[in-house]
């Protein structure tokens, strides 16, 4: 088994105006656009039809011209960047007793996860959300499970995002969107545990990559001190994802199969 640190490995689903933050509570409305600032429940979620692989190989993005960002380590899903351009969160509430153990081990996960998801709400247009049916991204307090990894051995670690696409209708109108399911276990000391939302937000966000230097949140390995600001770096490939054509929802055919309601996924994904 590898060792238990917040280590970050790929194994991915996908293989890619700056809003002005706000951050408000969204009340759950029903059948109203595909667009915009609401965080809406879809009439209806399906999986996506995905165009075949052949014809969508995405054209490799050139590294920034002054290195100052990783967006050449980005890749676009078949579909689309997997980004809105406004972000229904979800975060999964505390439910323990009060005064116990276990109520202040949660209350210290919501305040790392709130903390990590102001840093992205400084440069994302995002609402938090009260039902996981309203969100495209739903983070839940549990430990990702084990994944084996292509040596077989088994790997543990503190979190993990999973990337699904989805079509949902709207309006009698299906739209390709991404739902994001963020695995965040409790157990780690404050500031590390900051740095791991912080990073799997970063996956979450559209960021589908890990950028080669230790000072970025989005680090593949990380340094010797938690990071708990957005680098430069981060910021600026954020900005140049956010300017890319091609963002979701974009026109879906929704496979017919209908889907499943929200739950912790098992899928392998994005540590
Ligand atoms: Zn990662």
């Amino acid at each position: 088994m590898a060792p238990v640190r917040p280590g970050w490995l790929l194994a991915a689903l996908l293989p890619a105006a700056l809003g002005i933050s706000v951050l408000t509570q969204a009340r759950a409305q029903s059948g109203s656009g595909s667009t915009g600032a609401s965080c809406s429940i879809p009439d209806q979620v399906r999986p996506l039809q995905l165009p075949s692989p052949a014809t969508t190989a995405p054209t490799p993005t050139p590294p920034a011209p002054d290195g100052q960002d990783y967006r050449h380590l980005l890749r676009p899903t078949p579909a689309g960047w997997p980004v809105v351009a406004h972000w229904c969160v979800w975060i999964e509430p505390a439910d323990a007793a009060a005064g116990t153990g276990e109520a202040r081990r949660q209350a210290d996960w919501l305040a790392a996860v709130d903390t990590a998801l102001q840093q992205w709400s400084g440069l994302l247009s995002i609402s938090r959300v009260s039902s996981p049916e309203q969100a495209q991204v739903r983070v839940w307090r549990r430990r990702p499970p084990l994944q084996r990894q292509a040596d077989g051995r088994l790997r543990a670690s503190h979190g993990r995002a999973v990337l699904t696409l989805v079509a949902a209708l709207r309006q009698q109108q299906w739209w390709a969107e991404p739902r994001i399911d963020v695995l965040l276990g409790a157990g780690q000391a404050p500031l590390p545990l900051q740095a791991t939302a912080l990073h799997e937000l970063g996956h979450a966000f559209g960021l589908w990559a890990h950028s080669d230097q230790a000072g970025d949140a989005m680090a593949a390995i990380p340094g010797g001190r938690p990071v708990l600001q957005l680098s430069r770096r981060d910021r600026a490939t954020l900005l140049w994802l956010q300017g890319q054509s091609g963002r979701m929802p974009t026109p879906a055919r929704p496979v017919e199969t209908p889907a499943t309601a929200p739950a912790p996924p098992k899928a392998p994904t994005a540590d």
